[in-house]
């Protein structure tokens, strides 16, 4: 049953933008058609901002930061209304996940993961507002008449730009407006094009946990007018980033260009490494959740797979029958393990890359599995006899499609799990501990699991070597994206 909440927000249908703690509809002309990727209905409509709402956006969340509404509150005060925010989330707990699979199109338990690790999260970091230091340091200053004393404070950055990316649209949302709120900043976020609906339901809901106006405002609009404007504001301290790289490379030079603070989430095409002693008994369903897990559209899916040679058909093998019995279907129905991908455009991309492989050489295993009539669905693809240099090997698909290559030895393995612009993530599977201390440091990504598919934890930090950006997310070294450092040396 749909709760009554989620009735009454989808009846609005066309939704305006949230600005200043009112709902905005804004100067647009155009508006962007939501569409439900399981059945390619049409369930809502957004504002794509112009350039005069996003400075209206700017505005406000500048006012709430000049006048210090929000830093005005103790840090005990922060850390409450966060914690208010975490309440109301796991209140709304079912809404919101329906309205993200109707958005996003994703399993309705993987949804409902999404909520339960967004109140997780929101928990986690209210827990820092009053634990952000700095630290006291001695000074060399020469001088016999006078003493110092020396000490570093964090300031909030000031107006933070949050741009982010379909693929988990409320996590994404909670990731980057709580820490910025718990260091005193303010927030104009920008969902994506795709998937806006739950970061506007967000806004609602950081009003009613009595978050003041215009702390987070919401604006609604393609990348390359609104998201691009908004980079452009001179007002923004800080542009926090999640998406694809190439738009974060787009999103830098627009940053270097007023000095505007930048981190960066971006992209990944993440090694799975099985030695010949790895435990197999696990083993192929955790290959397969690591790439299958919403639709692989995962910035850290495990989407080239390394096998040991002797162990590489059987290992390939189980994970094509897990992959051969997966049913297709509506995020919605319990007994879907694959849901659609989010947009007609991306289900072409991904279909791009299997055809073009299997021209130049590559082999689909297993037998196909029944496609939905409507929506965007590719089924769940095992390419072999790829080669190094094939696209799919290279770069990032961002649908559920595993390369699978074996392998010969570690120093093999090693260089082409390396040879990637990437460096988001790695999985390595073994039983040999000293090997996988030997490997661990060896592979460039930001974060390693071993045996074990990629996941994140609140406190685990996560972010990626190479292309796959700048900075840390999670865990306090995300304190460092939202605050500047102040010196400050007092003589007496
Ligand atoms: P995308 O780069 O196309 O879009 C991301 C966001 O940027 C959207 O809100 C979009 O409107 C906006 N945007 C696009 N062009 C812009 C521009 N010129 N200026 C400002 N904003 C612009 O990415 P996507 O297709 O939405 O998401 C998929 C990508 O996100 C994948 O590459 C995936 O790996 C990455 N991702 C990374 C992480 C991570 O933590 N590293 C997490 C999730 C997704």
């Amino acid at each position: 049953m749909v709760p009554q909440n989620l009735e009454n927000f989808m009846r609005d249908f066309d939704h305006s933008m949230f600005i200043d703690g009112k709902q905005f509809q804004g100067n647009a002309t155009q508006k962007i058609e939501i569409v439900n990727p399981a059945n390619e209905q049409l369930i809502a409509t957004v504002p794509d901002a112009c350039i005069e709402d996003i400075d209206e956006a700017v505005s406000s969340a500048n006012k709430a930061f000049s006048s210090k509404v929000w830093l005005r509150y103790t840090a005990t005060q922060r850390e409450e209304k966060l914690l208010q925010l975490a309440s109301l989330l796991e209140k709304n707990a079912e809404e919101l996940a329906m309205l993200v699979v109707h958005e996003n199109g994703k399993l309705l338990k993987d949804a409902k993961r999404e909520v339960s690790n967004s109140v997780r999260f929101t928990r986690y970091m209210a827990g820092w507002a009053t634990k952000i230091t700095g630290d006291t340091l001695d000074v060399s200053f020469a001088s016999e008449s006078q003493q110092f004393f020396a000490y570093t404070k964090r300031e909030p950055v000031g107006v933070v730009a949050a741009i982010i990316p379909w693929n988990m649209p409320l996590a994404m949302a909670i990731w980057k407006i709580v820490p910025a709120l718990v260091c005193g900043c303010t927030v104009v976020l920008k969902p994506s094009e795709e998937a806006p609906l739950s970061s506007l339901r967000l806004a609602q809901l950081i009003i009613e946990a009595e978050i003041p106006a215009g702390v987070v405002n919401v604006v609604t609009g393609y990348g390359h007018t609104a998201g691009k404007f908004l980079c452009e504001h001179p007002r923004i301290n800080k542009i926090t980033f999640t998406g694809s790289t190439q738009t974060g490379k787009k999103i830098g030079h627009i940053a270097i260009e007023n000095m505007t603070r930048l981190s960066l989430e971006l992209g990944g095409k993440s090694p799975v490494i099985v030695c010949e002693d790895a435990d197999l008994s696990l083993l192929p369903a955790f290959i397969a959740k690591g790439i299958f897990y919403n639709q692989g559209q995962i910035c850290a899916a495990g989407s080239r797979l390394y096998v040991a040679r002797n162990i590489f058909d059987e290992t390939v093998e189980r994970v094509v029958q897990i992959a051969e019995k997966m049913k297709l279907g509506c995020g919605m129905d319990n007994d879907t393990d694959l849901g659609p991908l989010i947009s007609r455009n991306q289900q072409q991309k991904v279909t791009q890359y299997i055809k073009d492989s299997v021209a130049n050489g590559a082999k689909k295993l297993g037998d196909s599995v029944n496609l939905p009539q409507q929506g965007f669905f590719v089924e769940p693809t095992i390419l072999v006899d790829t080669t190094h240099e094939m696209a799919a090997v290279q770069q990032e698909i961002f649908g559920p499609v595993l390369v699978a290559m074996p392998f010969d030895n570690e120093e093999e393995v090693i260089i082409k799990a390396n040879d990637s612009c990437y460096g988001l993530a790695a999985s390595i599977y073994s039983q040999d501990i000293s090997k996988v201390h030997h490997l661990v440091p060896q592979i460039k990504a930001g974060t390693v699991f071993v045996n074990s598919p990629v996941r994140t934890d609140p406190n685990l930090p996560f972010g990626g070597f190479k292309q796959s950006g700048i900075g840390r997310e999670h865990g306090n070294k995300i304190f460092d994206l939202y605050t500047e450092h102040k010196s400050v040396v007092i003589t007496y």
